[in-house]
């Protein structure tokens, strides 16, 4: 017995047309734990497929199909997957999609039913090959793509009304579903099916809903002090970070009305419901990019963090939730604010502007991402002295 051969010949084609041939011109920036000029000026490579954005327009092309199951006990769920993914990202109000595939899977594995099994049919393959390697339709692939995006989704709700979304895929992922399930035997899609690990475990994604969360209490700290920069103090910390010799008070108090509409922005992303934090599945394992924290796309539709190897690592001068919300601002700032990375926080010059230093004036400082992240932490009260030394600026 073979497996379903009706094929979707449009699938294909209508793939296409979210994987341009071309190479456009992709802006990606970045956070690295220690400071390597090869990665900071090496451009990163990545296609518009690679784009968290393209994979998402294809799963809600996918989710049209209709051959998806039409009876029986699936076709809630396709339903729902079909009004859960949305053209800006995901509708918390039908993340019961994704609960649903999941326990679906476990609840058939409790009866030594394999998930690649549950999941095919929950993509329309009626019939299963009794073994050895069958090949598996590009349609089913396409199906069976979007469903496994979906059942690796997480919303992460916190106290309050914060919500983060989490696309964590098995490890066994090289690239998004589409593109790695795309021409795989039955074997070889089975063992990705069947991989039941997750990259960012329930305590990552419980971390980095925290930072976010954190992110969104540095951000309006900041905005506080940004807003009234004529009250005795917080001039004074817009100053340290974005003052050079020849900066006026007039320059910093405009500085702070620049910050106060960037940081504005930025606490729109973290409390639209549309923030999705994923890592870039074709990185995984290479090891030039182990020491990368995390990067964006300023293009790209979607707010989407691709949080990367060296996040969870401890080799950045900062630790733990402090540093993990130092890089959600500071790359929420290149996504809603347009900075620029013209100096990292490990640079041996320190993060003070200088008049002297056409790279890194007053001018330069406030384009600069991790001098945005390094106001907020400190407008949050989260520096102590040794962190001032750290980064060479006065307290
Ligand atoms: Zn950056």
């Amino acid at each position: 017995m073979g497996i379903e051969t009706s094929e979707e010949r449009n699938s294909q084609q209508r793939g296409l047309q979210f994987i341009p041939s071309l190479k456009d011109e992709l802006r990606a920036f970045c956070d690295y734990c220690q400071f390597s000029p090869n990665q900071m000026w090496t451009a990163m490579g990545y296609f518009v497929k690679d784009l968290y954005t393209t994979r998402h327009a294809e799963i809600i092309q996918s989710l049209k199909s209709t051959e998806y199951p039409s009876l029986g006990g699936w076709v809630p769920v396709i339903a729902d997957s079909r009004l859960m993914v949305v053209h800006n990202g995901y509708n918390v109000e039908k993340y019961k999609a994704s609960e649903a595939l999941r326990k679906r899977v476990a609840a058939a594995s409790e009866k030594n039913v394999k998930p690649a099994a549950t999941m095919l049919a929950a993509a329309g393959v009626t019939s299963l090959p009794s073994s050895g390697s069958k090949s598996i339709p590009s349609g089913v692939a396409c199906r069976v793509a979007a469903l496994e995006m979906l059942r690796h989704l997480w919303l992460i709700k916190k106290s309050g009304s914060h919500k983060l979304w989490v696309l964590s895929l098995p490890e066994s992922y090289r690239d998004w579903p589409a593109a790695d399930l795309a021409g795989k035997d039955y074997d070889n899609i089975s063992n990705r099916l069947n991989d039941e690990s997750s990259h960012f475990g329930e305590d990552d994604r419980k971390h980095l809903s925290q930072a976010t969360q954190n992110g969104l209490k540095w951000v309006q700290k900041a905005m506080t002090v940004t807003a009234n920069p004529k009250k005795k103090g917080n001039l004074d910390v817009v100053k340290r970070w974005f003052s050079d010799e020849n900066s006026t008070d007039e320059d910093m108090q405009a500085a702070a009305a620049t910050l106060n509409a960037g940081l504005k922005k930025i606490a729109g992303v973290i409390k639209s419901t549309f923030l999705l934090i994923t890592d870039m599945p074709l990185d995984r394992g290479n090891p030039t990019k182990a020491s990368t924290n995390a990067f964006v796309f300023s293009s790209e539709k979607i707010d989407v963090i691709y949080v990367e190897a060296a996040f969870f690592s401890n080799a950045d001068m900062f630790k733990d939730l402090k540093n993990w919300t130092r890089i959600v601002v500071h790359e929420l700032s290149h996504r809603a604010c347009k900075t620029e990375d013209h100096r990292y926080r490990h640079n041996k010059a320190g993060l003070k502007p200088s008049a002297a230093d056409p790279k890194f004036t007053a001018a330069k400082a406030l384009e600069n991402a991790d001098s945005w992240a390094m106001f907020c932490m400190d407008c949050s009260g989260e520096m102590v002295q040794g962190d001032y030394l750290k980064v060479k600026v006065a307290p």
